[in-house]
């Protein structure tokens, strides 16, 4: 391969170019962004960054080894459409890149609230620009309504709580984090909402927003009515793929995968939060919305597409994720479904701090740890290292 084209300039992205030359890709690499910033770091924008203790300065994804890479970056410049059998990426401004080899990389966006563009006061995070706008609304006593009681949600009503805000989390699922977690211990985290004095509402879901040019409140099902100056909504991610109808590329809930990023065309891979590779934990394909995951699996995709969309064997890590809430690090690995036998292995759930593993027929499939960072270490790697199979 002579040339390839890096379409999505993030963590995934920037993930790929550094493991393409890492794997001796000495050719052209174009790496394409529609975002007119560089690399940056998503995860502190619901934590630090938006509690006003980092800057933009501090996302930096890039450090000094990278000017090594050589990279063509092509910033604010969205693609529009892929070919993938011939390797042209077309841009917005209507031009053309040609590539051997195409590695897909565009992530996805927040789920926005159905009518709420252009009501102030309502917001979703995924950019700095986003952060930025939300941080200038979280004011000291202000109200805030925070839509989804996932990951991203309980994290900026942790920071706004911090911030002084009186915050209430809705949450439709009759317990927080049931998907990911499972509902017993989901419960048990959750509880944290309350013990910071975060008013949570479960099993309720949000009818709409009130409010003429700005946000005044929340609606539920039920028919109460949450007054609200402030609404965060957080209700999930949408892979960025759109660009790729017609392309040639299998599609579903993201770019469809095999175990190696591989997809239906062999100069093409996808990697991070767009992609949803075959997972042998669950026999599916499985979209990985997770940091780790589009830090580690770009170097097993690279390999593929270097090999010629031949998957060279190396396993992908169970999912693998983090989250800080209320002062707390929650860490969760592999995939947990309902029914898993679970088990509490060292710590107090009542004290919110503990260890626990999930296993089905006998064999762990997931370890969740609370405020338990080395011993969750020594499990995941315990994890790791069992064969997984659907
Ligand atoms: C607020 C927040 C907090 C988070 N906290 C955690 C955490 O605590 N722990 C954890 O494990 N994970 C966390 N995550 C998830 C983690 O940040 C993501 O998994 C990671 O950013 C995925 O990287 P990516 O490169 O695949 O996608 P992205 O970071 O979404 O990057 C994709 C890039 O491609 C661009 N793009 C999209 N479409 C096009 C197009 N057509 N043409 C060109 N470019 C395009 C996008 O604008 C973007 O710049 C968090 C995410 C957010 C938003």
């Amino acid at each position: 391969m002579k040339r390839i084209a890096v379409v999505g300039a993030s963590l995934a992205g920037l993930s790929a170019a550094r493991a393409l030359r890492a794997q001796g890709f000495d050719g052209e690499l174009a790496v394409v962004g529609d975002e007119s910033r560089r690399p940056y770091d998503r995860p502190p924008l619901s934590k630090e960054f938006l509690a006003g203790t980092m800057t933009e300065a501090d996302l930096a994804l890039e450090d000094s080894d990278d000017d090594e890479l050589r990279l063509n970056w092509m910033l604010g410049a969205a693609a529009t459409g892929l070919d993938a059998h011939t390797g042209t990426v077309e841009l917005a401004d209507g031009s053309r890149i040609s590539a051997d080899g195409i590695v897909i990389a565009t992530g996805s966006r927040a789920r926005r609230w159905p009518g709420s563009d252009g009501l102030a006061g309502v917001h979703v995070i995924r950019t700095i620009d986003d952060a930025a706008a939300l941080r200038a609304d979280l004011q000291a006593g202000a109200r805030l309504v925070v839509i989804g009681a996932g990951f991203i949600g309980a994290e900026v009503a942790s920071t706004a709580r911090k911030l002084g805000l009186d915050v209430t989390v809705v949450e439709a699922a009759p317990t927080p984090l049931a998907g990911p977690l499972g509902a017993q211990l989901g419960a048990i985290v959750a509880q944290a909402h309350s013990d910071n004095g975060t008013t949570l509402i479960c099993g309720i879901g949000v009818d709409g927003l009130t409010g003429d040019g700005r946000v005044t409140g929340v609606d539920l099902a039920d028919g109460r009515h949450l007054p609200a100056d402030v609404v965060v909504v957080g209700i999930g991610g949408v892979p960025n793929i759109e660009w790729l109808q017609g392309s040639g590329l299998e599609l579903g809930n993201g770019v469809i995968c095999g175990a190696g990023g591989e997809t239906s065309v062999p100069n093409v891979v996808a990697v991070g939060d767009c992609a949803a590779w075959y997972e042998s934990a669950t026999g599916g394909a499985h979209r990985v919305e997770h940091w780790t995951g589009a830090l580690e699996r770009p170097a097993i995709a690279v390999a593929t597409l270097l090999a010629g969309g031949l998957h060279q064997g190396t396993p992908a890590k169970p999912p693998y994720f983090w989250s800080d809430q209320y002062g707390s690090r929650i860490q969760f690995a592999g995939i947990a479904r309902p029914g898993d036998e679970i088990t509490i292995e060292e710590g107090d759930c009542a004290q919110r701090s503990f260890l626990a593993t999930y296993r089905r027929d006998g064999r762990l499939v997931a370890v969740l740890g609370v405020d338990q960072t080395r011993l969750f270490t020594r499990w995941r790697r315990q994890l790791c290292s069992v064969p997984a199979t659907a």
